[in-house]
């Protein structure tokens, strides 16, 4: 997801702001756009959805 243009991986929460040259993909899931690190990319196409995180958790978890 994104927050003040800080783009946030939703499966490991890895942030542009503290990984500088990480790629996102973006991506929607249940109608949600979504961001998935280049890492994270292989546990989705390998695995399933259900790794994501929904944005309203990783927006809850990253504000803390
Ligand atoms: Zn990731």
């Amino acid at each position: 997801m994104e927050i003040n243009n800080i783009q946030i991986c939703n499966v490991c929460m890895r942030s542009s702001e503290e990984s500088k040259g990480t790629v996102f993909i973006k991506a929607v899931q249940n109608g949600e756009e979504i961001h998935v690190c280049t890492s994270c990319i292989p546990h989705i196409i390998h695995g399933s959805g259900d790794v994501v995180k929904s944005n309203a958790t990783v927006a809850a978890e990253f504000q803390q």
